[in-house]
């Protein structure tokens, strides 16, 4: 007799579809029989610029310790973090990506039958963490794509744990301001947490545009997340981190793997953290990169959302099936990245690349959409 073990598996998990990466560099290749470097990929929103070579260093030293567990409490990155945010060691949590925040915060709040609230077209990995344990999830109507938070502090109820709130979001790189967060902070409960998702955070110059370290005392239900995968140059490695009140921290440290950061992690982002100017030029391509698409997508008449992050979603013309696009982009050996699983069926999303590759991917673009 077989069993169906789908039926075993609790509930949360059943109804459950796995994320869905960008597609990988090598996989389009073996696909088409392409060379590796004759393709783009502008689909994860990762760094173009390649790794700071203070993180290659730090990471040579630490091959011969290949034996030893890591630092599970990850003392010198930490030390350099809180010496950058002003924040103290026990207000920081590391995860394995800030992903793992995510994780972490719902399964020290969220019990089976709880709601997490987030918005329309927000990152994905809300409503995965949130339904492994079983919890509602409720979805509040965007506005012009971006977040609504007035609706979304009217869609909490009593049954509601957490509120998501991605500053900017992906896919659509829209943000909320400093007033219009304050206004929303201000009506959650603080029985409430609101996770405060900035992965983005470094690549923003908007003078309104919030940062939310400079609010955690005034809300002690306000967790934070930063990441290593985008300006640091660092997503293989899988490194992020929250910021909260210390009692928060300890809570999340609790369900947090021992040794959910490995030392290559650790040693490569505490190196990228004191290169100033790996930074600094990351937001300078980022920068250049924005003005030269979006004035091409001008120029193609294409409509996109206007975005602060480091990737941009833009419309495929009326009457052009954007699946249809993207199929045709990656047989350019071109790799952007559909977002009809965010609600959004009628736009791609492209990452901010180097120059040649931005260049790469217009013509590829025309070329599709025009020839
Ligand atoms: C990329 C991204 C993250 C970061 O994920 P990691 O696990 O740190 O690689 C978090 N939130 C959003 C909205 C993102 O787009």
């Amino acid at each position: 007799m077989s069993l169906n073990y789908s039926e075993l598996a609790v509930e949360g998990v059943r109804s459950l579809k796995p994320y869905q990466p960008g597609k990988p560099i090598d996989e389009l290749a073996r696909e088409l029989g392409l060379n590796e470097e004759d393709i783009v990929k502008l689909a994860s929103n990762e760094n173009p610029l390649g790794p700071s070579p203070k993180a290659l260093d730090a990471i040579r030293k630490e091959f011969d310790e290949l034996t030893r567990y890591p630092d599970g409490a990850g003392f010198e990155l930490k030390k350099t973090l809180c010496e950058k945010l002003g924040t103290s060691p026990e207000q920081l949590t590391l995860g394995n990506g800030s992903s793992d925040i995510l994780d972490f915060i719902v399964r020290v709040f969220v019990n089976d039958g709880d709601d997490v609230v987030f918005s329309e077209h927000a990152f994905a990995i809300y409503g995965l963490v949130a339904k492994m344990v079983g919890a509602n999830c409720i979805v509040t109507p965007a506005k012009n794509y971006g977040h609504d938070l007035e609706a979304m502090a009217s869609a909490i109820t009593d049954r509601t744990k957490i509120v998501f709130v991605t500053n900017p979001n992906n896919p659509t790189g829209t943000w909320n301001s400093k007033n219009e967060l304050i206004t929303f902070l201000k009506s959650v409960p603080t029985h409430v947490i609101v996770l405060l998702d900035e992965a983005y955070f470094e690549y923003v110059h908007e003078a309104d545009y919030p940062n939310g370290i400079e609010l955690l005392n005034s809300y002690p239900n306000l967790v934070i997340t930063r990441t290593f995968s985008k300006a640091y140059g660092l997503a293989s490695l899988r490194v992020g981190y929250g910021i909260s009140s210390a009692e928060l921290a300890d809570l999340m440290n609790r369900v947090r793997p021992p040794f959910n950061v490995d030392s290559f992690a650790l040693a490569a982002a505490n190196a990228t953290l004191q290169d100033e100017a790996y930074v600094k030029a990351s937001i300078a391509l980022n920068d250049e990169g924005m003005a030269y698409l979006t004035s091409e997508f001008d120029r193609l008449n294409l409509g996109y959302i206007s975005s602060v992050g480091n990737f941009v979603s833009f419309k495929v013309p009326d009457g052009s099936d954007s699946m249809k696009v993207y199929a045709d982009l990656l047989g350019k050996g071109v790799i952007v990245r559909p977002v009809a699983n965010y609600g959004m069926p009628e736009y791609l999303r492209v990452s901010i690349g180097t120059m040649a590759e931005n260049r790469l991917f217009v013509a590829a673009l025309e070329a599709v959409l025009f020839e």
